[in-house]
């Protein structure tokens, strides 16, 4: 081993990620090649993004090309490209790590589909594999990358079985080059060393590359006359032809988006989609457009199926690649969508852009803001039209990050709002938009009501819908942690307020003021008691079986938001909360009357605690003492069974 060489440890993660990988596509081999040639072809968008503004780092080495070189006497296949290559601290930044986020979800969900039998390879290719897909066919992967304007290359070599090792190394020219030794074949695997089987997997997931994907090819040509062995009346004796090696060309390179609509097949789109986004899952919707007037354009955009699992993470790609005549200018375009969008893939070809645009100029670009109008109106159409269960699909994957819209996108908050579902307590499970929810208000019903909290089984049975239900009003269940910002943004719909069931007055029915008055002394008790928790006690509007709950006034954080807030680690401001009673409960009227007869009485102490923890409890939160309130209940136990 040379001095410079160094083994490394894969990260856990990456050991897991690669043995799921190896076990679980294995019917699915051959498509490490599309990822091997994504990945090429990227790092080729890379340089040429970069060379915009350093052209000197292209060199003389301007013709972009991705070449497959297999060998079926040494069973190995070699792709390479002249893109961006990598410096060795990319290699080993990007090669031995996994950087998406949402890993340990990831693995989690797989370890759990796994045990229940139903891993899928769609599961796996919600996560895009990329170029741990060579060990799918590979026993041993070698890569050689020198990044472009560097001078000393990286070689990075694994039997994906746990470690790797990565050493300086030559290499003539910029780019990366990875050599894939393939593992023994079994009977019925396809030989990846063949041209043909080469040429019909490039055709099949690669063709619309954009750069040449080129392999030598030996091929036989005419021998010239004069070499040509002649008999005396002319004719050819010997061979008329030779072997001479050609370097084919594997994809047309034909623009999916710039070919007519009818002629591109589903199975196309689904290629295209797969190499753009680096899913394996077909899209869930399409949307084709030119655009023609005085902006010209033209978009290919794609509605994934499945959400990825790095939904929310800030450093999320984008997902609009940027071309301007068919020529690549930027991927990751942020300034084409926004945000809450950024899920939606696909490519905008602007003829009229300058070729050299560089982002800062495009964030001020009227004709970017132009065509990002128009393909966020688009979608909203798409959205709108698209069928019921399609439109669930959508929902249950992209809801969350859709509504933020409600909070972002003022322009086009009515739009969003009318898209947004919820399930409600009346909905049986199903999603409900907020104009059918209008639609079967029941009569003297003002208000839209909703309650947040984190699963709909806790909001299902919460204490907050109890006066709601006699009342047979439905109620929102809101189970995303943005649903408190869409509350927020979103305060009221088709004329109607949106208003919390556990916060301010239901104004559902006027508290009885004479019962009140009677129990006036014991809540002020009540109040003394638990006065470092609570600010207030109060009869409650809300409740009809259960004893007691929390609420706020209408202005105060909900109590999911507080949860939502300290789980993040911010610092939330202590406000107390208010204490609200059921004065028609018979624990109520028990206590009245204990108190009444025997005000000094030490168990109206435990029972004012009790009281608190049973509201805590009931909105799915935790008691300040747990151990005491067990032995409370205990004590109680024993004494009702005397
Ligand atoms: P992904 O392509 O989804 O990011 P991969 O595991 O396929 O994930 O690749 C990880 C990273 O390694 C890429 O993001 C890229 O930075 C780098 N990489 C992979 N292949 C190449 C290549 N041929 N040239 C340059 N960089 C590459």
């Amino acid at each position: 081993m040379s001095p410079e060489k160094k083994t490394h440890e894969f990260k856990t993660e990456v050991k897991q990620l690669l043995k799921l990988i190896v076990n679980s596509l294995y019917s699915n081999q051959e498509i490490f090649l599309r990822e091997l040639i994504s990945n090429a072809s990227d790092a080729i968008d890379k340089l040429r993004f970069k060379t915009q503004t350093e052209p000197e780092l292209a060199g003389d080495d301007s013709t972009f090309k991705i070449k497959i070189t297999p060998d079926g006497i040494g069973q190995t296949i070699e792709i390479a490209d002249n893109g961006i290559g990598m410096t060795h601290d990319e290699v080993v930044e990007n090669i031995g790590t996994i950087a998406q986020s949402g890993t340990a979800a990831f693995l989690e969900a797989v370890e759990q589909a796994r045990h229940e039998d139903t891993l899928t390879p769609e599961l796996i290719g919600q996560f895009g594999v990329g170029f741990y897909s060579a060990f799918i066919v590979a026993e041993k992967v070698v890569l050689v990358t020198r990044a472009a304007g560097e001078q000393t290359a990286t070689r990075w070599e694994s039997h994906g079985d746990g470690t790797y090792t990565i050493e300086p190394a030559e290499k003539e020219d910029r780019g990366t080059t990875i050599t894939l030794h393939l593992q023994k074949k079994e009977k019925d695997d396809a030989d990846f060393t063949d041209p043909w089987t080469i040429r019909r997997i490039v055709k099949l997931h690669s063709d619309f590359v954009s750069y040449p994907i080129v392999m030598d090819v030996e091929k036989d040509e005419p021998l010239p006359e004069e070499q040509q062995i002649k008999d005396k009346d002319g004719k050819a004796i010997g061979e008329t032809t030779r072997k001479v090696i050609e370097e084919e060309t594997l994809n047309s390179m034909k623009a999916v988006w710039a070919r007519p609509k009818e002629e591109i097949t589903d199975q196309e789109h689904e290629e295209f989609f797969k190499h753009l986004s680096h899913e394996w899952n077909p899209p869930l919707e399409r949307l084709h457009m030119k655009f023609e007037g005085t902006t010209e354009y033209t978009a290919l955009l794609y509605v994934p199926s499945k959400a990825p699992f790095d939904l929310f993470h800030p450093d999320r790609k984008h997902g609009i690649h940027l071309y301007c005549k068919r020529v690549f200018i930027m991927e990751d375009c942020k300034e084409l969508m926004p945000d809450y969008l950024g899920f939606i893939k696909g490519v905008v070809d602007a003829p009229d852009l300058n070729l050299n645009v560089s982002r800062e100029i495009l964030q001020h670009d009227s004709l970017v803001r132009n065509i990002r109008r128009n393909l966020v109106k688009k979608i909203f159409t798409l959205l709108k039209e698209m069928e019921d269960e399609k439109f669930e699909t959508f929902w249950e994957e992209f809801g969350p990050a859709f509504k933020i819209g409600v909070h972002t996108d003022f322009e086009n908050q009515k739009k969003i709002a009318d898209l947004i579902r919820y399930k409600t307590s009346k909905s049986d499970g199903k999603w409900v938009s907020l104009k059918e929810y209008v639609d079967r208000m029941k009569e003297g019903q003002e208000e839209i009501y909703y309650l947040t909290g984190d699963n709909l089984e806790t909001l299902l049975n919460s204490p907050y819908l109890e006066q709601l239900r006699v009342k047979d009003y439905e109620v929102l269940l809101m189970t995303d942690p943005v649903d408190e910002w869409v509350v927020q943004a979103l305060t009221e719909y088709d004329g109607k307020k949106l208003k919390s069931a556990e916060k301010g007055d239901l104004d559902l029915d006027k508290v009885d003021e004479e019962k009140k008055d009677t129990f006036t002394p014991l809540f002020d008790f009540i109040r003394t008691q638990l006065q470092d928790q609570i600010k207030e006690v109060r009869p409650s509007t809300r409740l009809k079986d259960s004893v007691a709950c929390l609420s706020g006034d209408d202005r105060d954080m909900s109590a999911y938001m507080e949860k939502i807030l300290k789980a993040s680690g911010q610092k939330v401001p202590d406000v107390k909360r208010i204490l609200e009673l059921n004065m028609d409960h018979p624990v109520m009227a028990g206590m009245r009357s204990l108190f009444e007869t025997d005000a000094g009485n030490p168990d109206l102490k435990m029972y004012s605690t009790l009281l608190l923890d049973l509201a805590v409890i009931s909105e799915g939160g935790k008691v300040e003492n747990p151990a005491r309130l067990s032995k409370q209940m205990g004590e109680m136990m024993a004494k009702v069974m005397g």
